[in-house]
């Protein structure tokens, strides 16, 4: 019978078999679990109180081979940075000097939305279009990419977003969002193809796809977040991920930019490549990529409701607090930025129609 377990697995085994111990290996386990399995203890290692290099033995004796850099990635991609500096001169370390930069930022933040009243959702989509409609029904609204115009725009220009983050664990963060032509990126089976909101929306810029728009991304990223500690990007509010090297410009941007973090929702089935390639990075990165799956309850899921309620759960998602509150005309103002829910939980979101 072929041997079960990779290389690495049957040496750590046999290792450890040869001091007498034992060694409990997961199968049937994915990358992306086996990489969340690890990270979790390295972190419980490092809560012990070890130091990377003991991490790295203590590892080992656990069947994992790992190095330094490895520990160190880890314990970045789930928050505990170093915080000591590495020559031990006493100085703080860059990473507490950019947190505590940006907590004096977040000291500062206000809500900065230019319009503070936000549409009345009534559980139906306010217009429908044929069902051979394969893009914007204002076509007029889709644009190139030229250089004379940025392609990610102030969140403070969308009542519903807002150009900051107020509360939470990325208090602080400065929003931006992204859009682009709706149908035209997204899957023919997303349920809200006839129904789309984009459908209502005159005014909106949406930027056409392709290489141009992704040479700008990167350049837009880049230069927020050379400005900004946290930066926030709302993907996408119109439209989808239109191909899988789209997402792997995120994913590279993701790694690139430890500030960066998006949120949003994609139509793509995750057995689609695109849908699938969407669920790997936020498996890469659940705190920085919280992009959920529309059309479905569940872990990271989100779906729309054709009839306005005031629940504020339903089975076990939560509905969006901020057209709760528009149902009753902006009473508290709740939009993105002093919500958070979209980023603080795997928990499913329901939507009214609108
Ligand atoms: S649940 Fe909160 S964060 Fe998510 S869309 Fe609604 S207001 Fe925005």
């Amino acid at each position: 019978m072929t041997d079960q377990l990779t290389e690495e697995e049957r040496a750590a085994v046999d290792a450890y078999m040869a001091d007498g111990g034992q060694v409990s290996v997961v199968k049937n386990e994915s990358r992306f679990d086996k990489i969340a399995r690890r990270r979790k203890l390295v972190g419980q290692l490092r809560s012990d109180g070890q130091t990377y290099t003991q991490i790295v033995d203590s590892m080992r004796d656990r069947g994992w081979f790992i190095t330094i850099s490895t520990v160190a990635m880890d314990l970045k991609q789930i928050g505990m940075v170093r915080e000591t500096p590495r020559d031990g001169s006493g100085k703080p370390s860059i990473s507490q000097v950019k947190r505590a930069r940006a907590q004096e930022h977040a000291k500062r933040v206000f809500d900065r939305r230019r319009f503070k009243t936000t549409p009345v959702p009534f559980g139906e989509p306010s217009r429908m279009v044929d069902a051979s409609e394969d893009g914007p029904v204002f076509k007029d609204r889709v644009f190139q990419v030229d250089g004379n115009e940025t392609v990610l725009k102030d969140g403070c220009n969308n009542s519903k977003i807002g150009g900051d983050v107020l509360v939470g664990r990325l208090k602080g963060a400065h929003i931006v969002t992204l859009t682009l032509p709706e149908r035209t990126t997204c899957p023919s089976s997303c349920k809200m193809w006839r129904g789309c909101y984009g459908n209502s929306m005159h005014y909106a810029r949406r930027w056409a796809p392709g290489p141009e728009l992704e040479r700008q991304i990167e350049s837009e990223i880049k230069a927020l977040c050379a400005s900004y500690e946290l930066v926030l990007v709302r993907l996408h509010i119109l439209g989808d991920f239109y191909s899988v090297g789209y997402v792997n410009l995120w994913a590279g941007l993701h790694k690139e930019h430890p500030g960066l973090h998006v949120f949003g929702f994609t139509a793509w089935p995750e057995d689609s490549r695109i849908g699938q390639a969407v669920a790997n990075l936020r498996c890469e990165y659940p705190d920085r990529f919280m992009v959920r799956v529309s059309g479905r309850t569940g872990t990271w899921g989100s779906f729309t409701l054709p009839f306005p309620t005031e629940a504020k759960t339903i089975g076990d998602a939560i509905v969006c607090p901020e057209q709760l509150d528009g149902m009753k005309g902006s009473p508290d103002g709740r939009h993105c930025g002093n919500c958070g829910i979209c980023w603080s939980t795997d928990r499913p979101i329901a939507f009214v129609e609108h």
